[in-house]
């Protein structure tokens, strides 16, 4: 390795030790001491930048290691070659003759869950080498059908002819099979998410953190072009705000969520991510302008934040986020409104949001397409990444753990563990499978158990 490599390696790894002497000499000191609440505070501000220049440095490590150029060519290269196997799968050569799985678009929900309706059904597609035929009669975005908004998902097979259909769970030599909504989907098959194929899985760790995520990432890319009129309206919208890196995507779903599906969170809780990732940025590089692009079903939101945060610079379009609010569900226009928000929290170098909404999802799986690997870039204020529906998501204990209070449970080195979320606080929160115990799990002694699952491995698409 270089010996620009070499010293950063170092670096880190001193500097880590540093943290340590640093929090033990200083919370040594006030032991015993009545505390005051500024010389706490000002023993977090310290460690926090401390490990700011720690995560600076890590980032830096990818750019400089020798593999930045492999990783880049290697995303690009797995990514079109996952779009080529979709549209030989998509465009049989003789389509009267091709297996096929029907999906009805009709999902009583918003946007972002009927994208995933899509992604499941692709991915159950692609796992049983049928080609999906999605009907969208009567779509409540546009009557007319995706095709209107969309580039159809087939330029060539959109039919299944008055072939028999039988609903799954279906032989494999029922020609013709429709799929339930995942939420009652039974037999639920083991290739769905999280599931990622073996035959890919070796290269895509190789570049991304979250292999998961990038394969659900490649089903939107598929699914999601906007026809030209469409297109023409996003572009339109965009070209008027002044988009410009570095910038934080910052997402805020409230009205009809908050209470039912998701808590409340104040715009503060939003911006503190927004501003550690500001002073990381602005350890090695002039930063001109904290910009932070805000995306909102909820029309006051932008006013307040520009009324609290003058420093930041924010961008977005308070019309976008009434239209959402008021019609949020239904209309074309705002689902032109959905795509420019989506399409600009997917460009942005930072998101923060919260991983409950399928939007905020939608816009992370967006942003993995965008790039080698997002799975550092985002802050998630409440659930752990998940696509809703999946199988069991666990974690394999890397270290042993004893429990050291009673909330805690105890693992074994192998153990896997279903996770039920991060606290974000250094615990998770999850049963052990071996001893069906559920309570609090030290995360950094267990890491993401990945699930390979034998997807055909569509050889005659030219590699
Ligand atoms: P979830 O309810 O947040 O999990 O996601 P859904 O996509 O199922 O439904 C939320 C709907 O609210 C979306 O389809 C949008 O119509 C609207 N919405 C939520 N957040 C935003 C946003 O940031 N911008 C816009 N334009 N619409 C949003």
């Amino acid at each position: 390795a270089s010996e620009e490599y070499e010293n950063l390696r170092r670096r880190i790894y001193s500097n880590t030790k540093e943290i340590w002497y640093f929090v033990n000499h200083e919370l040594t000191k006030i032991k015993g001491e009545d505390v005051q609440t500024e010389k706490v505070q000002a023993i977090l501000d310290q460690v926090a930048d401390r490990k700011r220049s720690l995560l600076s440095d890590q980032q830096k490590l990818i750019e400089i290691d020798g593999y930045h150029e492999w990783r880049r060519t290697e995303a690009s290269n797995l990514s079109d070659l996952t779009q080529r196997r979709l549209k030989a799968l998509q465009n049989p050569s003789d389509c009267r003759d091709a297996r096929k799985v029907i999906c009805n678009l009709n999902k009583g929900c918003g946007f972002g869950c009927q994208l995933h309706h899509i992604v499941y059904c692709l991915i159950f597609a692609y796992a049983t080498e049928r080609t999906l035929i999605l009907n969208s009669k009567g779509w409540r975005y546009n009557n007319k059908g995706w095709e209107y908004v969309f580039h159809p998902i087939s330029d060539s097979c959109t039919t299944s002819y008055d072939d028999k259909v039988v609903q799954w769970p279906a032989s494999y030599d029922a020609k013709v099979v429709s799929l339930p909504f995942i939420d009652s989907i039974t037999q639920k098959p083991k290739f769905l998410p999280l599931a990622i194929p073996s035959d890919l899985a070796h290269r895509i760790v190789r570049f991304n953190g979250d292999p998961s995520s990038w394969w659900i990432g490649q089903m939107l890319k598929y699914i999601l072009k906007p026809r030209a009129a469409m297109q023409k309206a996003i572009n339109d919208t965009i070209a008027k705000m002044n988009f410009k890196t570095p910038i934080v995507g910052v997402h805020i779903r409230r009205t009809d969520k908050v209470g039912t599906e998701a808590a409340f969170h104040h715009i503060d809780e939003y911006m503190l991510h927004v501003k550690d990732y500001y002073a990381t940025l602005e350890l090695t590089q002039y930063v001109d302008k904290r910009r932070v692009y805000l995306a909102t079903d909820d029309s006051n939101v932008l006013e307040d934040a520009r009324k609290k945060y003058p420093d930041y610079e924010f961008l977005g379009d308070s019309s976008i986020a009434k239209t959402a609010a008021t019609h949020r569900r239904y209309t074309p226009l705002s689902l032109t409104g959905l795509l420019v928000d989506l399409h600009m929290l997917a460009m942005c170098d930072y998101l923060v949001c919260t991983f409950s909404s399928q939007v905020g999802r939608v816009a992370y799986e967006m942003m993995q397409t965008n790039r080698v690997d997002a799975s550092d870039s985002f802050y998630s204020l409440d659930d752990i990444y998940y696509f809703g529906g999946q199988n069991a998501h666990d974690r394999r204990a890397v270290m042993p753990h004893n429990a050291a209070v009673s909330q805690e449970i105890s693992f074994q080195v192998g153990d896997l563990i279903g996770v039920a979320g991060n606290h974000w606080n250094g615990f998770g929160r999850g049963t052990n499978k071996r001893t069906n115990l559920n309570g609090l799990i030290p995360w950094y002694k267990t890491a993401d158990h990945l699930v390979l699952y034998p997807f055909p491995e569509y050889k005659h698409v030219p590699q």
